[in-house]
């Protein structure tokens, strides 16, 4: 029986910040990582298969869960609900395995609310507009989408100061060694997350 808890990781970017891909590295390359499969009422994209990306689920399903309390939050992102399921996490974290939360900045504040245990690491996108280019490249957005997600971006890098970390994705490389460097060594050179800090007002101002 391994008595050892995993750490409980909450990672939040606004949408286009290369946030999935940054996790998608560190999955792939650390062994005791899982990453927690939400919940949603959004349908699946192309290529998108029920259990690995999402569980996908009807509103009445969605409402269902909540009811009975499946969920340890959930928020509406761009229109769809998303929860994070007590029971994936928990099962995890009790076999001493770590957990990856990708989840929104209102999921990040209902989670700090809770007062579980957790990390949690906001990624900066290395300026609005590169954001709104990699929303219009990626093409899985409509126009209005991107639109909502670029508002909906502004309101979440003013809350970054209120995670533990800021990562600055202008490099992925770099941006990636800084999170593989929280995740093990529980923090970041000091002077990046000022500079960090700094860029981001910067980007608000
Ligand atoms: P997408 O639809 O592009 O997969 O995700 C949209 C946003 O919803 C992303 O910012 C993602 O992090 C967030 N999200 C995914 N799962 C959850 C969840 O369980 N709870 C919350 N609050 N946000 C989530």
């Amino acid at each position: 029986m391994n008595n050892r808890k995993g750490k409980l990781f909450v990672v939040a970017a606004p949408s286009g910040a290369g946030k999935s891909s940054l996790i998608q590295s560190i999955l792939a390359n650390f062994e005791n990582i899982e990453l927690s499969i939400s919940a949603t009422t959004r349908s699946p994209r192309e290529g998108e298969v029920e259990g690995k990306h999402y569980f996908f689920v009807t509103e009445k399903e969605f409402n269902s869960l909540k009811e009975e309390d499946a969920f340890i939050e959930c928020a509406i992102v761009h229109n769809y609900q998303y929860g994070t399921l007590h029971k994936y996490i928990d099962e995890r974290l009790n076999k001493g395995i770590n957990v990856i939360c990708d989840i929104d900045v209102q999921g990040f504040k209902l989670i700090k609310k809770t007062g579980i245990d957790h990390i949690s690491i906001f990624i900066i996108p290395p300026s609005i507009e590169e954001l709104e280019k990699r929303l219009l490249t990626r093409g899985l957005d409509s126009e209005n989408v991107i639109d909502t997600r670029l508002e909906n971006a502004k309101e979440e890098l003013r809350c970054a100061e209120e995670f533990d970390y800021r990562v600055l994705n202008d490099n992925f490389e770099q941006a990636y060694e800084e999170i593989v460097n929280i995740i093990i060594n529980g923090k970041s050179p000091k002077n990046n997350d000022k500079i960090n800090i700094k860029i981001l007002r910067d980007m608000l101002s």
